[in-house]
């Protein structure tokens, strides 16, 4: 397992870029969108130059890692010789089905096909390749390189070596994992949706501000992030996604916060937009 593909270079695809390539796996990144790769190649070197200044790695590291990244718009050049490819894209199910159809056309048979999705099944997705044995969830953490956690996901058919395979990958990347059968949202966005929709309502009803909810939380629960600063930084628009999911294979107790929903149309997407629950201008 030496060359990797992340398809989708928005904020996990990058996060995740960075980690392979840091630890030294030759990585394409793939995105339809040219001025999302840009974008990434961009941040992706911020960040490595930031960490390298505050002596967490080397400029040797720095360098190697931009070796190690390659960036395409085109799919099958981008995940053709890959051992392992691991999708980051928007969190719909029609979107991901259709990225994993081509990838089970594109990759070498024997290629592991992970996804990123916070919510999502692992089993349908996998149920649309030809290699469902080889289909797994590997659910990241935002910012990728700082969350030590990965969520590894068993769909119905995902073999015990593909487990074990995505594990030494995992710790590759220095990461623990916590290991979940396939349920809607599986252990921590099936939580962490319900506390921030709740902080939400809290909002909305006018029980607080967003810096008194948040200041609750994290002084007096101790969470080290409140949930509407990190509801920002996940992407409100994401976080809608994930909620409408949960809603539809959850039920009643996960709709969707109208002040969430709001928030998307007017274009409020949280730090990538400047703008959420607070201010980033
Ligand atoms: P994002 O909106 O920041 O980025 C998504 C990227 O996918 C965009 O650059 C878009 O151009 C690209 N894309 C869309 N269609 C594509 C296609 N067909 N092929 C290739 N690229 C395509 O989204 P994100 O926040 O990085 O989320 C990505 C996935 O990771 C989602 O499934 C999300 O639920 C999951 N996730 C997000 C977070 C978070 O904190 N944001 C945390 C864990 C997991």
């Amino acid at each position: 397992m030496k060359k990797a593909a992340v398809i989708g270079a928005g904020t996990m695809g990058r996060g995740i870029a960075y980690s392979l390539a840091l630890n030294e796996f030759l990585v394409y990144v793939n995105d339809v969108s040219l001025e999302a790769l840009d974008d990434a190649k961009e941040k992706i070197e911020q960040d490595l130059k930031t960490s390298a200044n505050k002596g967490y790695i080397t400029e040797n590291d720095v360098e190697m890692s931009l070796k190690n990244l390659s960036f395409s718009t085109n799919l099958k050049e981008s995940v053709e010789d890959a051992d392992f490819v691991i999708e980051a894209a928007l969190e719909k199910i029609d979107l991901k089905v259709d990225i994993f159809k081509q990838l089970d056309s594109y990759c070498k048979p024997d290629a592991i096909l992970a996804t990123n999705t916070s919510t999502m099944s692992p089993t349908e997705i996998g149920a649309h390749t030809s290699r469902p044995d080889k289909v797994v969830a590997m659910h990241f953490f935002n910012p990728v390189h700082k969350m030590k956690l990965i969520e590894v996901i068993r769909g119905l058919d995902t073999s015990d070596a593909t487990v074990e395979t995505v594990k030494e990958i995992a710790s590759k990347l220095k990461k623990e994992t916590a290991e979940v059968n396939e349920f809607p949202g599986f252990v921590t966005s099936r939580m962490n949706c319900l506390i921030g929709n709740e902080a939400m309502n809290l909002l909305m009803e006018g029980v607080a501000s967003a810096e008194d909810i948040d200041k609750a939380m994290k002084l007096g629960l101790n969470h080290p992030m409140g949930p509407l600063e990190l509801a920002d930084l996940v992407g409100l628009d994401t976080r809608l996604r994930n909620m409408e999911y949960l809603h539809k294979t959850l039920g009643e107790k996960y709709r969707p916060c109208p002040l969430l929903i709001k928030y998307v149309k007017a274009g409020r997407l949280g730090k990538k937009s400047k703008s959420g629950f607070y201010s980033y201008e």
